[in-house]
């Protein structure tokens, strides 16, 4: 394994805290009946009035099996956006240390680096939507602690090389974050067995995509243990709720259907770009590898006005860097896919 000195890239106050403990966390190995009367909920039973057990090991089990990994190396958020924020007080001091990120790409990162108030320093993709590392390695100094790469990105639909990915996580002295939210629909494989190569990576993944589960807020960040204990040090400790832990895995029983139901994303993404090109106010289809589609038109305003107008509501992302009059598609039904290209025709 590559050896980053984590300890010294790790926020001097989070290495030298210790996190919260409950008396049920010193407790609830015990094979004997327990009266609880330590954690002041509510003692009438109704399924939901205890706090989760959080060491939600089924969960992390399962979740581990389906990405090859072992126990200790899966953390679990409420949705990726709290691993990324959390991820971020770990390792950022607020007004002194920075991150990188790769514009037009998800912009959570730049929120959440504003709310700790950590220097974000953007570095664009060419206008092929590919890395520059050139300038991105140009960027690494003693500072910059992290390196967000979205792949597939959001909004441009692509991933980037595998090359490029491992030659930074290589070079960068700091942590590479790799957001796979949609690993799920892509032709390139995923990075999170590096884990296991690279001290300094943490690949995060979500259930909101092609797990099909926005609703309950799971995301997952998978890294070495070390990495893995920092973030649980500074995590709420109930986080994940029961009615989310109890959803998911009655979902991940049914890998079948999310599988099929992926293949059926796949399917109608080839039939939209098809559909997509023949429309001539739209001047570039480009290619994606996710479940959306990031289209240039003639005018991103106007056809995103009158798209509302009669119901349907894409994402505008014109005011992006390198995405003028640029529409994002997410990838519907089979009908909702129909009713969008008839409703384009018709404009
Ligand atoms: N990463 C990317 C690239 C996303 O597009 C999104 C949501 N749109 C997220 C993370 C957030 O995922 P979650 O729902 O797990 O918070």
């Amino acid at each position: 394994m590559s050896k980053i000195n984590l300890d010294i890239l790790v926020r001097k106050n989070i290495l030298e805290m210790n996190s919260y403990s409950s008396a049920r966390d010193e407790f609830e190995n015990k094979k004997q009946k327990l009266v609880f009367l330590d954690a002041n909920e509510s003692p009438f039973q109704n399924e939901i009035n205890r706090y989760p057990n959080n060491k939600h090991i089924d969960l992390k089990q399962t979740l581990l099996e389906l990405n090859q990994l072992s126990n200790g190396q899966i953390v679990l958020g409420n949705g990726t956006d709290e691993i990324l924020d959390l991820i971020m007080r770990v390792f950022c001091n607020p007004s002194s240390d920075k991150i990188i990120t790769i514009p037009p790409t998800y912009g959570m990162y730049d929120v959440i680096a504003k709310t700790n108030n950590v220097e974000n320093i953007k570095v664009p993709l060419k206008s092929n939507f590919t890395l520059n590392l050139e300038e991105l390695k140009k960027s690494f100094s003693e500072k910059t602690k992290l390196l967000f790469l979205c792949s597939p990105n959001n909004p441009t639909g692509n991933s980037f090389s595998r090359k490029d990915l491992i030659d930074l996580i290589e070079s960068f002295n700091g942590v590479v974050v790799i957001d796979e939210a949609y690993i799920d629909f892509s032709s390139n494989s995923s990075l999170v067995s590096l884990i296991n190569k690279y001290n300094n990576l943490i690949v995060t993944q979500t259930m909101s995509k092609a797990f099909g589960m926005a609703g309950i807020r799971l995301g997952m960040g998978f890294s070495n243990n070390k990495i893995i204990n920092y973030i649980n040090k500074i995590k709420p400790p109930y986080n994940i709720n029961l009615l989310t832990e109890k959803r998911a895995l009655k979902e991940l029983k049914n890998i079948d259907t999310i599988k099929t139901n992926i293949k059926i994303i796949l399917d109608e993404r080839n039939k939209l770009i098809d559909s997509l090109n023949e429309l001539s106010f739209i001047i570039k289809v480009y290619p994606s590898d996710s479940n959306f589609i990031l289209i240039k038109v003639d005018d991103a305003d106007l056809r995103y006005k009158q798209l509302i107008e009669k119901g349907i509501v894409l994402r505008n992302r014109s005011k992006e860097l390198l995405c003028d009059n640029c529409l994002r598609i997410t990838i519907g039904t089979p009908y909702e896919n129909e009713l969008l290209i008839k409703n384009f025709k018709e404009l």
